[in-house]
């Protein structure tokens, strides 16, 4: 299969959708909104992510409270009961370990719980601005639906693009794809119609377009710190 031109794509997704919006945001919200996305829908990921900063906004009010509660209110994210264990854990251990604070190393995010390679490169991505590839659901699929990558699972994504990818592509890719997947490459009925790149996309003959609809674009983590 032709691979679609990787600098081109960029160019075309930074068109769309402009600087990556990379190393500003909250690490501590940026850790647990991801902890909640884990096989969970955004749109439920959203809405369970806002009850709960709403609730408890810091590491400290977490670190406090009961995971009883906490699951109950982010219910029905997938494994709201572990997951809501899970993320007073993380706040637990934030403090007895890091000072209250969101490590910026690779390798201490992944020991704290349920935080997996991905967890930890969307911190150190939008949180440090460090080019790690952050591999999600929409990243692995449309990285190998362009050719850039021919791997059955994200961890081997991860990877593969990582070898592919400049560094300012690495610190793009999630926000880019994760947008462009939702929006326009959207895992059923692609706009291949209103595609920006369809002319470069090796998958482009095999897509019939569907309805164009009000899309919300932006990423889980852009959403959350815009508090909304
Ligand atoms: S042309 Fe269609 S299949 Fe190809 S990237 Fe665009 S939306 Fe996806």
């Amino acid at each position: 299969m032709t691979e679609a031109p990787v600098d081109e794509v960029f160019a075309a997704l930074e068109d769309r959708y402009g600087e990556p919006r990379t190393g500003s945001e909250d690490p501590f919200r940026v850790l647990v909104a991801t902890v909640l996305s884990h096989r969970t829908d955004d749109d439920v990921t959203f809405p369970a992510a806002d009850r709960l900063f709403d609730a408890y906004g810091d590491v400290q009010a977490l670190a406090e409270a009961d995971p009883e509660d906490v699951a109950e209110l982010i219910e029905p994210v997938g494994f709201y009961n572990r997951k809501g264990e899970a993320v007073v854990r993380v706040a637990n251990r934030l403090i007895e370990e890091h000072d209250g604070e969101v490590p910026a190393e690779r390798e201490a995010l992944l020991e704290l719980p349920w935080v997996g390679p991905k967890t930890a490169n969307c911190v150190l991505v939008y949180a440090f601005g460090e080019p790690m590839v952050a591999v999600d659901t929409h990243v692995h699929r449309i990285a190998n639906l362009l050719g850039w990558v021919d791997t059955d699972e994200p961890e081997a994504t991860e990877p593969a693009l990582e070898a592919l990818l400049d560094e300012a592509q690495r610190l793009a890719v999630n926000e880019y794809l994760v947008r462009f997947g939702r929006e326009i490459c959207r895992p059923r009925g692609p706009l291949c119609g209103d595609c920006p790149i369809e002319a470069m996309c090796p998958a482009s003959e095999d897509k019939e377009p569907e309805g164009v609809g009000e899309v919300e674009g932006r990423t889980m983590l852009g959403r959350i710190a815009d508090g909304r």
